[in-house]
């Protein structure tokens, strides 16, 4: 019931265009620690107030954020422009954990953030998709790779991968540039995703395929693609 009243307010402040959400939270310090808090969600941005330490407390508004990283339906990152000065000036990560296990950061909720930024976001959370073509795959690495399945369907893509970090969710028109197949048994998605270590480049996930890539279905992939 009361899960229920929750989702029928946000639905209403949604309705309504003035949506924000306020959920406690920890705040995981790298490389060790962590703090507990409140992180407020809104039309304006995203601000975290620590309980006890001060000076972790942060207010972005939309422009002032790089980008946002769904890890788990749990855990959200959010990559700021903030230097870090003992990491030769490498933009700060800060990384929230929900503390009530009634509550995720929602598909909506991520929908909105990527509204307000303008900018795509990375989704390792994979639920079931209407999958219109589907097969497995294993995504290479530098060294190795993780073995999983692809799943295409008119709206999103996805990879549903043994190493749930190695997941993710795309949305075609924001988060893919292209996909590309040199031969029948490989792949290339072409995604907008942050790409910490090389921010100039796209970030390119490779796989191999366990069967033949259905020739029609590549070309209908490719023609729907921007
Ligand atoms: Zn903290
Ligand atoms: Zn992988």
């Amino acid at each position: 019931m009361k899960q229920s009243l929750f989702a029928l307010l946000t639905l209403f402040c949604f309705a309504a265009g003035a949506w924000g959400e306020t959920v406690r939270v920890r705040h995981d310090h790298d490389p060790w620690g962590k703090c507990e808090g409140e992180l407020i969600i809104d039309q304006e941005g995203i601000e975290y107030r620590s309980a006890k330490k001060m000076d972790h407390n942060r207010k972005w508004i939309w422009q002032d954020i790089q980008s946002v990283d769904r890890k788990s339906p749990s855990r959200l990152s959010v990559l700021t422009y903030e230097d870090q000065k003992l990491r030769l000036g490498q933009d700060k990560v800060f990384d929230f954990e929900l503390l009530s296990s009634h509550r995720t950061f929602s598909d909506q909720t991520l929908e909105l953030i990527s509204g307000k930024l303008k900018k795509p976001v990375t989704d390792r959370v994979t639920d079931p998709i209407d999958a219109e073509y589907q097969v497995p795959a294993k995504h290479k690495h530098t060294l190795g790779g993780c073995e999983g399945t692809l799943y295409f369907g008119p709206e999103y893509s996805v990879y549903d991968s043994e190493d749930a970090s190695d997941s993710r969710k795309w949305k075609k028109d924001r988060d893919v540039a292209n996909v590309w197949s040199s031969q029948r048994y490989e792949l290339e998605i072409r995604t907008y995703e942050e790409n910490r270590r090389n921010f100039d480049k796209m970030r390119v996930f490779r796989f191999q395929l366990k069967e033949p890539l259905n020739q029609a279905y590549y070309e209908k992939l490719r023609r729907g693609l921007p």
